[in-house]
């Protein structure tokens, strides 16, 4: 058993201990169990090594803390990598179970940073970008994010973000964490400066060198279509 894990089953043991059932299921298995026998009392609930255990699932205690760390476990780790609920629901009901524990699961996820992000990154994948597009509008000043190590997705991992600083419209483009500056420059090109011309102002999310070489590729690749232009 990981050390994460002890530590939660730890704690569990430690309020049952204290006798502290908060939720009326525990607390009425308890009053029952004090009542007939100190050990065992009926087909479906057990104690044992200090645990409650229902029809063989650990019970979580009512408490925030616990049931947060117990569905992280089965969620946000690097082995997990955030399954989607009725998953993250299967591995945690392996071990343990509490009253409601699906809707619970279902709130995390609802609020899981990473999870939120894979679902935008999802969304601009399948096109499904900003309702509002204008096509020939202007964007003046604009902001370049990176939000990366995001689980694998197709061939991407990563996103950059392009926010218009006026009207906060957002162009999602999924990319590879491994992008260079020159092929960050290439996707700008072809799905912001394409669609919005020419710019004020991009403040980059990156270090100088990388500010430098994306300017430097854009330009070359302005430059191109001019030249041709001429041509
Ligand atoms: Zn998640």
């Amino acid at each position: 058993m990981e050390g994460p894990e002890r530590d939660i089953l730890r704690k569990m043991r430690q309020g049952n201990q204290r006798g502290n059932q908060k939720e009326p299921v525990a607390k009425a298995a308890r009053e029952l169990w004090q009542a007939v026998s100190k050990t065992v009392c009926s087909v479906e609930w057990l104690e044992e090594e200090g645990l409650l255990q229902f029809r063989g699932k650990i019970y979580v205690p009512q408490n925030a803390d616990l049931r947060r760390r117990v569905v992280s476990l089965c969620h946000d780790t690097k082995v997990a990598r955030h399954p989607r609920h009725w998953k993250t629901l299967e591995l945690v009901s392996k071990d343990y179970w509490w009253p409601q524990m699906s809707r619970y699961i279902g709130q995390y996820i609802s609020t899981c940073d990473l999870c939120l992000r894979t679902k935008l990154m999802r969304q601009a994948l399948v096109g499904k970008l900003h309702p509002l597009w204008i096509l020939d509008s202007r964007w003046d000043m604009l902001s370049v994010d990176f939000i990366v190590e995001l689980p694998s997705f197709s061939r991407h991992n990563a996103v950059m973000t392009v926010v218009d600083s006026v009207s906060k419209q957002v162009h999602f483009i999924p990319i590879h964490m491994t992008v260079t500056a020159e092929g960050a420059a290439r996707l700008f090109l072809h799905q912001v400066w394409k669609l919005h011309g020419l710019l004020k102002c991009v403040i980059l999310d990156r270090g100088p060198q990388f500010v430098a070489r994306f300017t430097k590729e854009l330009y070359y690749l302005l430059g191109i279509k001019l030249a041709s232009f001429i041509a």
